[in-house]
């Protein structure tokens, strides 16, 4: 088996927000002033299946608490708004989290780590570094272009300053490409909890840096409906913007169909409930809307009750165009060749399969069409340069 973290890919499905490095976070938090919690690591692979363990507790407690409760829950999916749900699972947070000796993992650790990531981003140098050391994490993964989202309009709100957090991020996205080379684009994403104008900010946002701006679109509790923002994707479209949704993580079929018809949506972010209605199904495979499925973090979160039981293989084997991402890698603590991997050693792949789902992220993604060309041109050279086994070295 080739190594995943040479294999050349593309991301584009991982919150800006939730890839940030702990100890950076910690010493951003400390140099603001704010109390930092004492983490355990990360949750790493090793320590998934008590995670799953963890989210199917959360998972029936939010079910005990009825939809209304799960939305604090959903909110911070897409965001780090700045008011944010501080419901009774964020309170628990990092202690709970700890308690349960998950380190940052489990569902409690996602609000405790987006609560702290958005009391401790506030000057430019944060935000430039986190987007730097994303850059640096993710290149080690094989990561040739990344798609990522990042909640800009809510940052600046929150600090006062509406340019300010895209500036900075975008500075830190370009030096890091210098250094590790890594093509970034942003998606700026919207919760739909959200008022709308805050949405048209996120517009407005995404046409003044459009060279380095792919996308917009909505994240956050789908329990809130996408009809109120149907008005500013369509402004997007018109606008030579790609549009790209959460939707069929939580809900059903219905917001999948609210996403790619009023939405505009020309992916679908998370989408894994497709399954639930078979026309759906043929509906995105005939008009080739790919999928940004996250299988860890669906697992972590509650929404898969673990890596076995995952749709993704159905996904795939129903013929839809389906891409690996990790969404959320500092909580899951699982990068995108990790992500890979998993999905290799759960449903069987070979290395041919790896290069195949590869070549699904390139062709999905909103890259210029040289960069997939030449993208596409490494992924076959991984899959042709003999494996370490064949070649008598260590595996
Ligand atoms: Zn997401």
């Amino acid at each position: 088996m080739r190594d995943l973290t040479t294999l050349p890919k593309a991301h584009l499905h991982v919150h800006l927000e939730s890839a940030v490095r702990w100890p950076t976070l910690t010493e951003i938090a400390a140099a603001h002033g704010l109390d930092v919690p004492t983490p355990n690591p990360p949750a790493q692979p090793a320590q998934q299946a008590q995670g799953a363990q963890h989210a199917r507790g959360v998972r029936e407690t939010r079910e005990a608490q009825g939809a209304r409760g799960a939305k604090g829950a959903q909110d911070v999916q897409g965001a780090q708004d700045v008011q944010g749900a501080r419901g009774a699972q964020e309170a628990r947070g990092v202690r709970g989290a700890q308690e349960a000796g998950l380190g940052l993992g489990g569902f409690a650790g996602f609000f405790a780590l987006n609560t702290l990531v958005r009391d401790a981003l506030r000057a430019p140098d944060d935000f430039r570094r986190i987007a730097y050391e994303y850059c640096e994490d993710e290149a080690a993964q094989g990561t040739r272009y990344a798609e990522v989202s990042f909640t800009a309009a809510a940052h600046g709100e929150r600090l006062g300053d509406p340019d300010m957090p895209i500036t900075a991020v975008l500075d830190g996205l370009a030096a890091g490409r210098e250094a590790f080379g890594l093509e970034t684009r942003l998606i700026l994403d919207h919760s739909r909890r959200r008022p709308v104008d805050r949405a048209w900010s996120t517009l407005r946002l995404a046409e003044r840096y459009r060279d380095r701006v792919v996308a917009v679109g909505l994240a956050g509790d789908e329990a809130f409906p996408g009809d109120p923002f149907t008005g500013v994707f369509e402004a997007a479209r018109d606008a030579g913007l790609h549009v790209v949704h959460h939707a069929g993580e939580a809900e059903g079929p219905a917001s999948i169909r609210q996403a790619i018809g009023p939405g505009r949506s020309e992916r679908i972010g998370h989408g894994i409930r497709v399954l639930d209605d078979p026309e759906l199904v043929a509906e995105v495979r005939d008009r080739g809307l790919p999928l940004e499925v996250c299988p860890s973090s669906n697992v972590v979160l509650g929404f898969a009750p673990s890596a076995a039981e995952h749709p993704f293989a159905r996904l795939r084997d129903a013929g839809l165009a389906v891409t690996v991402n990790t969404d959320i890698p500092a909580m899951t603590g699982r990068p995108l060749a990790a992500e890979y991997a998993l999905v290799r050693d759960t449903f069987g792949d070979d290395d041919t399969a790896c290069a195949a789902l590869a070549r699904v992220s390139v062709d999905a993604s909103f890259a210029p069409s040289a960069l997939k060309a030449r993208l596409r041109t490494e992924i076959d050279a991984w899959l042709t340069t003999p494996a370490p086994a064949e070649t008598g070295r260590p595996a």
